[in-house]
């Protein structure tokens, strides 16, 4: 059900899900008993209270979650941040990534945030380092998970140039030599630059069965990115 799961911090998961876990997202045309009943066993199998997943649209919006909002209210954003609160995010090829940092407390101060090639370049992800930062977040550290790699993820050579200029680091060739985007190099740079650590799972979904991808089976489904403080 879990291709990766582990502590981030003490007292902090994370968990990637795998295709046992079924499709957990609600766009895909599937039935919506039939994703209920699979977060519902993912969120079962992790231990974890419900789950705050969000409406994800490639942009660059996070939303800091003080609250679960469930249902048909999940906040539309492409990062979501709280303070323990379980949070997930939704991905079939973009890069799934969890972050985690302390406050001056000892608290947690979490975060999941997906980034495609749009959100990459719209900067969501030091859009949720800068917001988890304003709770008072350091050490901050992450996880990349499963993702198109950077030799299987084909572009246009003009979008490869005009992202290339926005995030230099995810510029890359394909197996067969053709122009190409490396979304999770990018990421990792971008994570970097704001002095993050960096932890990467990633198999890559154009290659891996066991995980949804859109570009080679569209439609199938997503799998998901959690994140957690234990005891929430
Ligand atoms: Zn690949």
């Amino acid at each position: 059900m879990f291709s990766w799961q582990g502590e981030l911090l003490p007292g902090v998961r994370g968990a990637f899900t795998s295709v046992a876990a079924g499709n957990l997202a609600f766009h895909v045309g599937d039935d919506a008993d039939a994703v209920r009943r699979h977060r519902e066993s993912v969120r079962t199998a992790l231990g974890s209270g419900p789950v705050q997943y969000m409406n994800q649209v490639h942009g660059d919006r996070v939303v800091v979650v003080e609250r679960l909002t469930l249902g048909d209210d999940a906040p539309t954003a492409d990062g979501l941040v709280s303070r323990g609160l379980p949070l997930a995010v939704m991905v079939a090829d973009c890069v799934p990534i969890l972050l985690a940092g302390t406050d001056d407390d000892g608290g947690p101060v979490i975060a999941a945030v997906h980034a495609g090639r749009p959100g990459m370049a719209a900067g969501v992800v030091p859009a949720a380092v800068r917001a988890m930062r304003g709770l008072g977040a350091h050490e901050l550290q992450a996880w990349l998970g499963p993702s198109v790699c950077g030799r299987c993820y084909e572009v246009p050579a003009a979008l490869q140039e005009e992202v290339g200029r926005i995030v230099p680091e995810a510029v890359s060739t394909t197996s067969w030599g053709t122009p190409a985007l490396d979304i999770p190099s990018g990421v990792s740079a971008q994570l970097e630059r704001d002095g993050v650590r960096i932890r990467y799972h990633g198999q890559c979904t154009m290659e891996d069965e066991s995980l949804y991808s859109h570009r080679r089976a569209p439609g199938l489904g997503r799998f998901a990115g959690l994140i957690w403080r234990e005891g929430q």
